[in-house]
């Protein structure tokens, strides 16, 4: 016997599930979309949060649906509003990686108040590729998952 308590046997399984195990495809738009386009993408892929990336596949900004939803409130020509104007950029952009574990990036979600994240993976240069796509549909799937073990 381990003398461990039923909480801390729960925190060492919810450790041990790793961000690698539940991760969603990210979808990624280029960072000449228009807002119109963004629109579309978001539509066709279902999916809540856009991941905007250079020319060279980086990630340099993520658009959520109230981003779109604002942009669209107003009067411009949505086909001519380049994403990049109303997309959170990085450095602002709260990142994870494959190997977080699902309690660190359910932690960050609650605290910053966001629905995903992009799982990235750093390059030599310090720059971001997009390799996954967090969201609470992942934590809600690794709650089920726990639920249905033996
Ligand atoms: P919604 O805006 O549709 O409710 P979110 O709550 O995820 O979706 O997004 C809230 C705001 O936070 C948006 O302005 C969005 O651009 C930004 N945001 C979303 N995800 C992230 C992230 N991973 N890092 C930084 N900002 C984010």
């Amino acid at each position: 016997y381990t003398g461990k308590t039923g909480s801390q046997l729960f925190q060492e399984r919810l450790l041990k599930m790793k961000v690698k195990d539940f991760q969603s495809i990210p979808v990624v738009i280029p960072e000449n979309s228009s807002v119109y386009d963004a629109i579309c993408s978001m539509f066709l892929e279902d999916v809540g949060t856009l991941f905007v990336v250079n020319e060279n596949g980086k990630l340099i900004g993520i658009v959520s649906r109230k981003d779109l939803l604002r942009a669209s409130m107003g009067k411009q020509d949505l086909e001519a509003l380049p994403i990049g104007i109303i997309m959170t950029r990085m450095p602002n952009v709260t990142t994870c990686t494959a190997e977080d574990s699902m309690l660190e990036i359910a932690n960050k979600l609650i605290s910053k108040q966001i629905d995903g994240l992009p799982v990235v993976k750093k390059d030599d240069n310090g720059e971001y590729d997009v390799i996954g796509r967090i969201t609470k549909t992942n934590i809600t799937k690794a709650f089920v998952y726990i639920g249905a073990e033996e």
